[in-house]
């Protein structure tokens, strides 16, 4: 990969970080406990209930997304970006623009482990 490759990718990196972290704070607000209200009826309080939990996973995702990312991020820093962790090929360019966080091959990574 090009100094000039790396660096799309570090700034394509970094914009997905941003724009997860600019999403948890919203979500970890929606997914507070959910308390019972008298104002509350009964199905409003089901479906808040509900949506807590969907809240719950899509933050979950975004977490797991972040740490991904971050840890990217590290091995951009570390210069060994963009190999497979598996089989040690490089991972095509292509690959990398749309999941940056990708750390195995696309190969690898639809065979089972
Ligand atoms: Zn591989």
């Amino acid at each position: 990969m090009t100094d000039a490759e790396l660096q799309r990718i570090r700034s394509i990196i970094e914009t997905h970080i941003a724009e997860t972290r600019s999403s948890l704070p919203y979500l970890a607000e929606e997914s507070k406990a959910v308390e019972p209200n008298v104002s509350l009826g009964r199905l409003t309080r089901m479906e808040a209930i509900s949506d807590k939990s969907v809240n719950e996973e899509i933050q979950r995702q975004a977490k797991a997304r972040l740490e991904k990312l971050l840890a990217a991020l590290d091995r951009l820093d570390k210069g060994v970006y963009g190999v497979c962790l598996r089989c040690s090929k490089e991972i095509p360019l292509g690959r990398l623009e749309i999941v940056p966080e990708a750390f195995v091959c696309v190969e690898c990574a639809s065979r089972p482990r």
